[in-house]
């Protein structure tokens, strides 16, 4: 049963139904990732199932779409493909969060609730790049490096160690 994207979820029930979270999401329903967009029109493509795992509530499953950005270089928009893998573990304290770190990610959860949505706009925010530039750019910047090699300047005797030289000789 495609139950949509919900905002929140109450964690338990989540699990113990092992409910799946497949579908559209609209890119304006993430306020914070939407203001880093060229464009809001499109959607994000959810598929997130839930489980117990070694005795945590896991959310596992991928995110994906085609996100518009502007590029940096040139100022085009340009569709930049999101495609993500989630393997969320939901904690309720900080010990279990610490345990977990290196081989999943946990999310601390509070009042058996998740802000599902607002996860989701976190995990997408990481992972956008820093600097983004189109495909022609990106080949542009590839075959000739901004950052030209600086050329050396000729060697010149410092004007105040010659100066220095100077009073000490008189
Ligand atoms: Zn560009």
């Amino acid at each position: 049963m495609a139950l949509g994207i919900p905002a929140r979820i109450r964690v338990s029930s989540t699990a113990a139904q092992a409910e799946r979270f497949h579908g559209d999401l609209p890119l304006k329903a993430l306020p914070r990732l939407a203001e880093l967009l060229a464009e809001t029109g499109g959607m994000l493509a959810v598929s997130l199932q839930a489980s117990s795992l070694q005795g945590h509530v896991a959310l596992q499953g991928t995110l994906g779409g085609v996100l518009p950005l502007a590029c940096k270089r040139c100022g085009k928009t340009y569709g930049w493909p999101l495609q993500t893998e989630v393997d969320w573990r939901l904690v309720v304290d900080e010990a279990s969060e610490r345990a977990l770190m290196q081989d999943c990610e946990p999310l601390l959860v509070e009042n058996d609730e998740l802000q599902l949505r607002e996860a989701i706009e976190d995990e997408i925010l990481l992972s956008l790049p820093m600097l983004p530039r189109c495909e022609s750019c990106e080949n542009v910047v590839a075959v000739q490096p901004e950052a030209a090699p600086v050329e050396e300047e000729p060697r010149r005797e410092n004007p105040f160690a010659a100066l220095k030289k100077q009073l000490k000789s008189d």
